[in-house]
Formats: structure tokens, C-alpha cells, sequence
């Protein structure tokens, strides 16, 4: 590993970021020693996409880290996450809420969850369509239903394409579906602000619609392998 190299993506990549926009570094793939040398330049929070590989790291890794879950997580690998993630953002259906929301309550904790959103013109993403989101809006208080959840806000992955223009108009939709969102009353107690949106091939148009969180893997750590 270069680790003079690292400290220039690193520094690169933060250099972009506006004030207020937190960075989660993408560590999929990554070795607990990438992610650690990452640490000692002042990295804390990391974002991992597969269940098992999080469980696996987490303890060897410094305590202090704000682990991110980002990817697709099943119902049955809830209990590898649950118990120590800090903020799951990739949550797309009412079944997985209440499975985070009963194994976030079995620890005794409550745990952050961001709502995903398909905006993209692709089938290979997930996530809730924006009429489904206003549809569990309409069932009653969050606060309620899923009392061991708090709802940070929306994630979103934009299509994989040259056209800007596209990207930024996906990225638009959901930074205004999250502010009409917010407005309801099911929301009322969360402090639903967040927007996770924008990774290493779409940053500018990412912090161009407003985006308060971003995902940023291969512009710090290279190409993955
Ligand atoms: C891998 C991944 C990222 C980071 O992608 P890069 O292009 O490496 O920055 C961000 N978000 C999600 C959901 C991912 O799976």
C-alpha cells in the first residue's frame, strides 16, 4: 500500500467538500490495513457494502469508527449490522424496518436508517419509488411504528452515465422529495435531514443538489480490485 498516495487522494478528495458535508469512506474490498492507515489520517467514518464483511472487520479495527452500512441488506443478515452500525442507508422496504427496528430494540439501542429511493433509470437499483415513500407516510408516525429507529433522511444512487444533466435532475428529485417529506407528519419527531447522495463518479452534481453525506470509495482508495 502507498501511503503517500492515499494521503493525496484523501486530501483531494476533502479539499471539494463544502462545510457540513460529511465524508463516509467507502472501504468495500479494502484491507483492515488500508482502512486503518486511512484512521491515522483522521478518517472516522467508513461505509461497507456486504453484512459479513462488516461483521468481520469491525472488531479489528478501531472502536471510535462510525460504521455505515450502504449496501442491500436482506432480512436475514440484519443481526450482522444492527448491533453496532451507526447509520444504515440503504433501507427499501417496510419489511426491513421492521426487522431493523426489532433488532435494534432486542441491543437496546436506537439505530439510524436513511431511506433509499430509486431515482435512477436503472433496474438494477433499489429502493423505494417516491409514491411508496408517500404511502408509508400515510400509515402513521414513524416514531410509533419503528420506536427504536431514527430517520436521518434519504439515500440515493444517481444513473451511471455521462449525461450530467441526468444526474443532476436525479439528484434534485430527491433532495426535493426529501424537504416535502419532511413537512409530514409521520416525520415529525425525526430529524430527517439527512441526504446521502454522490460517490467518486458524481461528486460535483452530488454536492451541486445539495447533499449532506457522500460515499466516496475508488477517488481514496484507488480502483478496487
Ligand atoms: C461502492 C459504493 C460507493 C462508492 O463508489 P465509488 O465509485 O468507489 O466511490 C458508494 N455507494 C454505494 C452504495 C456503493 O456500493
Amino acid at each position: 500500500m502507498d501511503k503517500a498516495a492515499l494521503a493525496e487522494r484523501y486530501a483531494r478528495v476533502k479539499a471539494q467538500l463544502p462545510p457540513g458535508v460529511e465524508l463516509v469512506a467507502v472501504s468495500k474490498t479494502r484491507t483492515v490495513e488500508e482502512i486503518k492507515a486511512l484512521y491515522d489520517l483522521g478518517q472516522r467514518a467508513f461505509g461497507e457494502n456486504y453484512p459479513q464483511e462488516l461483521r468481520d472487520k469491525h472488531p479489528l479495527l478501531p472502536s471510535d469508527i462510525d460504521w455505515h452500512f450502504i449496501g442491500t441488506l436482506q432480512t436475514n443478515k440484519v443481526k450482522y449490522v444492527a448491533p453496532f452500525a451507526h447509520l444504515v442507508h440503504g433501507v427499501d422496504s417496510k419489511r426491513l424496518l421492521d426487522e431493523l427496528n426489532k433488532r435494534a430494540a432486542a441491543t437496546g439501542r436506537q439505530l439510524g436508517v436513511l431511506l433509499q429511493v430509486h431515482i435512477a433509470q436503472e433496474e438494477t437499483k433499489h429502493g423505494f419509488l417516491p409514491a411508496e415513500l408517500r404511502e408509508l407516510c400515510s400509515g402513521g408516525r414513524f416514531r410509533q411504528r419503528w420506536p427504536n429507529l431514527v430517520f436521518r433522511g434519504l439515500m440515493g444512487m444517481a444513473t451511471n452515465t455521462d449525461d450530467h444533466g441526468q444526474v443532476g435532475r436525479e439528484f434534485g428529485g430527491l433532495a426535493a422529495l426529501r424537504a416535502e417529506l419532511a413537512q409530514n407528519a409521520a416525520l415529525a419527531e425525526e430529524p430527517f435531514t439527512e441526504l446521502s447522495m454522490g460517490m467518486s463518479g458524481d461528486l460535483p452534481e452530488a454536492l451541486a443538489a445539495g447533499s449532506t453525506m457522500v460515499r466516496i470509495g475508488t477517488a481514496i482508495f484507488g480502483e478496487r480490485h
